[in-house]
C-alpha cells in the first residue's frame, strides 16, 4: 500500500519542525546538580556546583590536542576592561557578559550573534565608584533565564531566547560605593550574589533572590554595622565583639566578589569574603585600643543555609587582616581520601599563599601549606589553621616592610581546576607577588572614595586621587628587614607567573609550568588528560594533566585582559572557548593610563582541525 504524498510531506514537516525546535532543555536544580555528568554544557560559573572546572569530555585528548585550531572569532564590544568572565553554554548557545554588563548570546557552532542586551549603565556616574576595573566574572542560568549582575548593582534576568528582561531586582546602589562583578550562583531555586568594593567604605554582604521571580529572599552582612542598632542576626552579634566600637564608621569591608560553591547534600552555600577596610589593622581601632582583634567575618569562608541565609560555620583564614588578603578565591569542593579516610572537602588557594583543605560539612581545618613563597606568616597552627603571623608583618609608619604575597596575591580570581583522575589542582600562581607595606600615619577618612590607608613607596596607586598620599609615596623611606620566606622553591627570576599542579592530599607540588598567575586567564581540566590554560599575555596552552608536558600553544593576539577557558560539546563536537582583550580602558584619577597595545575584545572558539587564521588587530588607544 502506498502512503499518500501529502501524508509523507506532513511527516517530513513534523520531523523538520522537531529538529528546528530541538526539545529545549530548561535548567533546574537537578540539571545543575548533575552538571558534571555529560559535559555537554557549561551551566554555572565553576562548571558544576562544586566549582571544579572539570569536564568529563575526552574527544580532545592528550594525543590529538595539537590539532586544535580556531573555529571562529567574534567581536564582543568596544571593551573598557579585562574579560574576566566565564561564558555559559546551553542548547548550543554561548551566553557571556562583557564590560559594562553587556550580555550576548552566540551560536556555539558558528559564532553568530543571536542577541545582545545592553543595560545602559550610567558610565560617567558609576565609573568613579568602581574600585577595581570595569569587569565581570560571569552569569547564572535558571529555567529559561540568564541572570546577569549589572555593575551598578541591579540584577537582571533575561529570556534565554530573546534577551528580553523578565525581572529586575536591586542588590545594591553605586551611591553606597558598591559594584557588582561576581557571577551569581544558583542554590535551591535561589540566585545568590555578593558585592565588590572593600577598598571603598562598604559593608560587605551577599543576598538571595527567588530565581524565577526576582523576589528578595534574604541578605547576609559579612561584617557588623552600627552597634547602636539591633544586630541583624546572632552571627553579627558575635562578630561585633571582634571589632572596635567605631570601626564600622569606616565601612568594614568583607566584600563578596568571586568565590562561592554549593553542596546540595550538605545543604550549604560557601562564600568567600574580602579584606577588612581600611587595609592596616591600626586604622580600624580607636586611639586607646590595641591590635589583635579578629574582625569577623572578613577574609573568611562562610557556610550558610540557602533557604534562610543562616550561618552554620565559618573559617577565618586571616584574622585581623592588614594586607588585603581577600579570601574570595575559588572555593572548590571535592571528595578525597586523607589519611585513609574519605573526606568531603572544601579547598582554596588563598591570596595569602596557603592552600587550605577544610571539612566542608563541619568547617574543621584539615590541612594548609604554602603553595607559593610567603613571608607574612611562619605557618598555620596544625590544629586550628590559624596563621602564625610574623611580628614584622604588623607594619607601622616607622618604615616599610616588603611582604609576600602582596595585595595581588599568590593566587587571585583566575580560576584553578581539579581533575579527579589525577587528583591534582591546577593553580595559576603569582610567584613574586609582594608589596612594601607602610602605614599612612596621616590617614584621613575620605567618604565615598578609596581608603586603603597605606603608602606604597615609589608607586602612584595608593588611594587614587589622594594627592597627599601620592606625595608621601614619593618620599624616601626606611626599609625594614623583611621576615624570612617559606614555601616551595621560587622559579628563576623573570618567570613571575607559574602554573602549579598541586596535590591537595599530600599538600605538595606535583609539577609546574611557566606562565599564569597575576590576574587574567585561568584553567580547566578534562577527562582527556588535559589542562587548558589561558595565560594573561594572551596565549592559550594545553598540558598533559598527569605530568605537565606541554602539548599545544597558540598566541591569540588578544594581548591581555584574558578570561578563563571553557569546554563543551555541540552536535558531537568538543569546543574550547575563551574571551580576552581590553579595548579602550578609561583612565582613572591617580592611576597610570591603560595598556598602550590593547586589542579589541573578542570571543574565540577552538576545535580539532579548526582552520581559521588567528585575527590580528591594530592596537586601540585609551580614550
Ligand atoms: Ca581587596
Amino acid at each position: 500500500m502506498r502512503t499518500p504524498l501529502r501524508v509523507l510531506i506532513g511527516i517530513s514537516l513534523a520531523i523538520t519542525t522537531l529538529t528546528a525546535q530541538a526539545p529545549k532543555r530548561l535548567v533546574d536544580d537537578a540539571t545543575l546538580r548533575n552538571a558534571r555528568q555529560s559535559g555537554e554544557d557549561w551551566l554555572t560559573y565553576g562548571h558544576d556546583p562544586g566549582e571544579t572546572r572539570f569536564s568529563p569530555l575526552s574527544q580532545i585528548d592528550a594525543a590529538n590536542v595539537n590539532r586544535l585550531g580556531l573555529a571562529w572569532s567574534m567581536d564582543l564590544n568596544s571593551g573598557g576592561g579585562n574579560q574576566e568572565a566565564t561564558p555559559l553554554v546551553r542548547n548550543g548557545v554561548i551566553y557571556a557578559i562583557t564590560n559594562w554588563s553587556v550580555v550576548i548570546a552566540v551560536d556555539a557552532r558558528t559564532g553568530k550573534e543571536k542577541w545582545r542586551w545592553d543595560p545602559e549603565v550610567n558610565q560617567d556616574a558609576v565609573f568613579p565608584k568602581i574600585c577595581c576595573g570595569v569587569v565581570h566574572r560571569g552569569l547564572a542560568m535558571y529555567g529559561n533565564l540568564v541572570i546577569a549582575p549589572i555593575i551598578d548593582g541591579r540584577l537582571q534576568a533575561l529570556d534565554m531566547d530573546s534577551g528580553k528582561v523578565v525581572w529586575e531586582a536591586r542588590v545594591a546602589y553605586p551611591q553606597d560605593n558598591y559594584t557588582m562583578t561576581m557571577a551569581p550562583r544558583i542554590a535551591k531555586g535561589k540566585v545568590i550574589v555578593g558585592v565588590s568594593g572593600a577598598e571603598y567604605p562598604v559593608r560587605g554582604f551577599f543576598s538571595a533572590f527567588d530565581a524565577a521571580t526576582g523576589h528578595f529572599a534574604w541578605k547576609f552582612y559579612t561584617v557588623p554595622g552600627d552597634p547602636s542598632k539591633p544586630f541583624e542576626n546572632a552571627a553579627m552579634k558575635k562578630a561585633s565583639t571582634t571589632w572596635d566600637a567605631d570601626a564600622w564608621k569606616l565601612g568594614g569591608g568583607g566584600s563578596v566578589w568571586d568565590g562561592m560553591a554549593y553542596d546540595p547534600d550538605a545543604d550549604l552555600i560557601y562564600v568567600g569574603t574580602g579584606n577588612a577596610g581600611p587595609w592596616p589593622e591600626d586604622l580600624r581601632h580607636g586611639k586607646n585600643e590595641k591590635n589583635g582583634k579578629d574582625n569577623l567575618y572578613a577574609c573568611s569562608v562562610l557556610a550558610v543555609r540557602p533557604d534562610t541565609g543562616e550561618l552554620k560555620w565559618y573559617f577565618q583564614m586571616v584574622p585581623g587582616d592588614s594586607w588585603d588578603y581577600d579570601s574570595v578565591q575559588q572555593l572548590l569542593l571535592a571528595d578525597v581520601t586523607v589519611k585513609g579516610k574519605p573526606r568531603k572537602v572544601l579547598m582554596q588557594a588563598n591570596k595569602n599563599g596557603f592552600y587550605y583543605v577544610l571539612d566542608r560539612v563541619t568547617g574543621q581545618f584539615i590541612s594548609g601549606q604554602p603553595f607559593s613563597q610567603l613571608n607574612w606568616a611562619r605557618g598555620l597552627n596544625e590544629e586550628t589553621g590559624r596563621p602564625i603571623v610574623n611580628q614584622a608583618a604588623h607594619y607601622g609608619s616607622e618604615g616599610s616592610v616588603a611582604l609576600t604575597p602582596g595585595p595581588g596575591g599568590a593566587h587571585n580570581w583566575s580560576p584553578m581546576s581539579f581533575n579527579p583522575a589525577t587528583g591534582l589542582v591546577y593553580i595559576p600562581t603569582s610567584a613574586f607577588s609582594s608589596l612594601d607595606y607602610l602605614l599612612d600615619e596621616n590617614f584621613v577618612y575620605k567618604p565615598g572614595k578609596s581608603n586603603l590607608g597605606v603608602i606604597m613607596p615609589g608607586r602612584p596607586t595608593a588611594d587614587a586621587g589622594d594627592a597627599r598620599a601620592a606625595e608621601a609615596a614619593k618620599k624616601p623611606v626606611t626599609k625594614l628587614t623583611p621576615p624570612p620566606s617559606i614555601g616551595p622553591e621560587p622559579p628563576p627570576p623573570g618567570q613571575r607567573g607559574i602554573l602549579v599542579a598541586w596535590d591537595p592530599v599530600t599538600q605538595k607540588e606535583k609539577w609546574r609550568a611557566t606562565g599564569g598567575g597575576s590576574i587574567g586567564g585561568g584553567t580547566s581540566t578534562t577527562a582527556g588528560n588535559l589542562v587548558f590554560q589561558v595565560v594573561p599575555d594572551g596565549r592559550f596552552v594545553a598540558y598533559r594533566a598527569d605530568n605537565g608536558e606541554r602539548l599545544f600553544e597558540v598566541k591569540t593576539d588578544l594581548r591581555g585582559g584574558m578570561g578563563p577557558p571553557i569546554t563543551y560539546m555541540v552536535d558531537g563536537k568538543q569546543y574550547v572557548t575563551l574571551m580576552g582583550g581590553t579595548g579602550k580602558v578609561r583612565a582613572r584619577e591617580g592611576y597610570p593610563p591603560g595598556p598602550s597595545n590593547a586589542a579589541p575584545p573578542k570571543m574565540m572558539t577552538f576545535v580539532l582541525d579548526g582552520k581559521m587564521p588567528i585575527p590580528v588587530s591594530a592596537p586601540v588607544s585609551a580614550p
